[in-house]
Order: C-alpha cells, then sequence, then structure tokens
C-alpha cells in the first residue's frame, strides 16, 4: 500500500458541496482516506479574485501509482467543473488537487514533481499539514511540518472554517 497525501481545494461555485464530492470520489477511485485536517478557509493568494478559497489535506492508503494519482486526480478536478487555465500562475477553480506527498519518496518527471514544489511557501498548505502531521519530515529539505510553518514568510491569512 501506498500513502499520498493530497491538498483539496477551491473557491469557485458552490465550495463546500465540491468539498464533499470530491472526498466520495477520491475515497471511490483512489483509496480511503485515513486521516484528515480540518479544513482551512483562506483568503486569494498571488490574485484578487472573488471568493476564499477552502483547503483540507487528506492522507489516503492507496495502491494506485503516483502518475496514476494524478491522472485520476486531474479526471476527477474535470468532473467538478474545473475549467482550463486562462493565465500562467494560480487562479481561481472550483477544484485544485495536488500531491503534496507521496510516500517518503522524492519524484522529479516532466509532468509531476513531488513533494510538491510550493508546500513551504503557502500557510494554507502548511497549517493543516502542522495540525495533523506536525513531526512530518519532508524528505527533501528535511525539516518537520511545525519547523516549515514556523519558518514560512507567508503573510496571506488562512483560519479553520467556520
Ligand atoms: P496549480 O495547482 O499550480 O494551480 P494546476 O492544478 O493547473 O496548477 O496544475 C498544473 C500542472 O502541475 C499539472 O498539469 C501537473 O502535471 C503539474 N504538477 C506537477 N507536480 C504536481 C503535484 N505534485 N501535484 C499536482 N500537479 C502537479
Ligand atoms: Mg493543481
Amino acid at each position: 500500500m501506498n500513502s499520498v497525501k493530497l491538498l483539496i481545494g477551491g473557491n469557485e461555485g458552490n465550495r463546500l458541496k465540491n468539498m464533499q464530492e470530491v472526498k466520495v470520489l477520491i475515497g471511490t477511485r483512489i483509496g480511503k482516506i485515513i486521516k484528515r485536517s480540518s479544513c482551512y478557509e483562506s483568503e486569494p493568494w498571488g490574485f484578487a479574485h472573488q471568493q476564499n478559497f477552502l483547503n483540507q489535506v487528506l492522507e489516503v492508503s492507496t495502491v494506485l501509482s503516483v502518475t496514476e494519482i494524478l491522472t485520476v486526480g486531474q479526471q476527477i478536478e474535470k468532473e467538478l467543473g474545473r475549467k482550463p487555465k486562462t493565465q500562467d500562475g494560480y487562479e481561481g477553480r472550483t477544484m485544485d488537487i495536488d500531491i503534496l506527498f507521496f510516500n517518503d519518496e522524492i519524484i522529479n518527471l516532466p509532468q509531476l514533481t513531488v513533494p510538491h514544489p510550493k508546500i513551504q511557501e503557502r500557510r494554507f498548505t502548511l497549517l493543516p499539514l502542522a495540525e495533523k502531521w506536525s513531526a512530518l519530515v519532508h524528505p527533501v529539505l528535511g525539516n518537520t511540518m511545525r519547523m516549515l510553518l514556523d519558518e514560512c514568510k507567508d503573510t496571506g491569512w488562512v483560519r479553520i472554517a467556520p
């Protein structure tokens, strides 16, 4: 069995419904969700936009390979109404599924970098990781999630969703 940590979230459409649906689809197509953070709300990052984001980290036990998880995740994003990118960089979306960690492996493929390269830059990723996986060591940076959160310079607000 493989262990994958996924960051799920979005800011467009019915955010709560999308968060419920994505977990059902992940459970049936990727594997059993064995641990989950709280659901966090954050302000749009790097661009002025409509609704705030909801984000959550899930740990999923799976028989799939990491490239299979990427493909299945992108299919689920599409089914939840994700539109192709209109610009470079970060923008609004109904659902994003990012692969944060896959076991403790380091993967560098043209279409896939794991651990996800932005983990240490984003409080909306580090807060849920530090909540439930505080002692987890980043296989590239060598720091725990707690240490990465303490060192993070991101000033955007993030709170547990009301
Ligand atoms: P972003 O999440 O950066 O806003 P997208 O969700 O549109 O952007 O993803 C863009 C590309 O990032 C995907 O087509 C995928 O191939 C690539 N990618 C690289 N590493 C990862 C990862 N760890 N998790 C998810 N996608 C990744
Ligand atoms: Mg993504």
